[in-house]
């Protein structure tokens, strides 16, 4: 990991949000169409998918396709779902579409955004170091303003991966907007507990260090902390500092 390798990183994003900060709605609504014809045409047979290797180095059979967008959910960025990013193991995708399902239960008319999943066979998947066997999903943290929900940063594509939030996750460019910590708490909650009903559980989740006192400071956040899921404990600074706007997942199958 090192410095050319962020530098590419933040030119490629850069570059998908300069096509997307010239979009028309027109445009748009091109983008969203080609979306729903690619996920028509790719969502995947009804072979059982196959998780093979580990998360860091693993490959994935049958992978399946994450819809672009539900009742309360949307894929983040139709660059990233255009090249095939958003494949996942088919127990993974039962989860998190149960999930949301839930979560639309519980918070009506809140809207959530899925990130970055897989490759369809998996393999490397530049430049997360793991997201390879179909068992990795990344999250955008949902966020808030004076306790209303706040989309405003949520159309910037693969961008998003770079917005800078400060340690008590307030967004670098205006305080006012916030992490909705006891909702990323409930969301991992209710993860766990739709995994389970798939033969999976959540064995891993990531997000910056400094922002983990935020979390079990919440109401759902204690009890994530109760249940005993495991948030990671020490990061590289570079990887810490990209899980500031999302948080990640790793599912294992049980
Ligand atoms: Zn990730």
């Amino acid at each position: 990991m090192g410095r050319t390798y962020l530098i590419t990183f933040v030119c490629t994003i850069a570059f998908g949000c300069n096509a997307q900060d010239t979009t028309t709605s027109k445009k748009h609504n091109k983008i969203n169409s080609l979306s729903d014809l690619y996920y028509k045409n790719n969502k995947g047979d009804s072979l059982p998918s196959k998780s093979l290797g580990t998360v860091s180095k693993g490959t994935l059979e049958n992978g399946k396709l994450m819809p672009n967008e539900g009742e309360n959910f949307s894929y983040f960025s139709a660059e990233s779902y255009l090249a095939g990013r958003a494949y996942t193991h088919e127990k993974v995708m039962k989860t998190v579409l149960a999930t949301y399902a839930s979560l639309g239960k519980k918070y009506p008319g809140r809207q959530f955004k899925l990130m970055e999943c897989s490759n369809e066979k998996g393999g490397k998947i530049w430049p997360h170091h793991t997201h390879q066997n179909g068992l990795s999903v990344d999250f955008m943290m949902p966020l808030k303003q004076s306790d209303s929900a706040y989309y405003k940063l949520d159309d910037r594509g693969r961008a998003h991966y770079l917005l800078d939030f400060d340690d008590r996750g307030r967004y670098s460019a205006d305080s006012t907007v916030s992490i909705d910590f006891d909702l990323v708490a409930k969301q991992i909650l209710i993860l766990d507990e739709q995994a389970r009903k798939n033969h999976l559980k959540v064995s891993k989740v990531i997000i910056k260090i400094e922002l983990k006192d935020e979390l079990y400071s919440t109401p759902h956040g204690k009890k994530l902390k109760a249940k005993g899921i495991y948030v990671v404990k020490a990061l590289t600074p570079l990887i810490n500092d990209l899980h500031d706007d999302h948080f990640h997942i790793d599912f294992e199958e049980i």
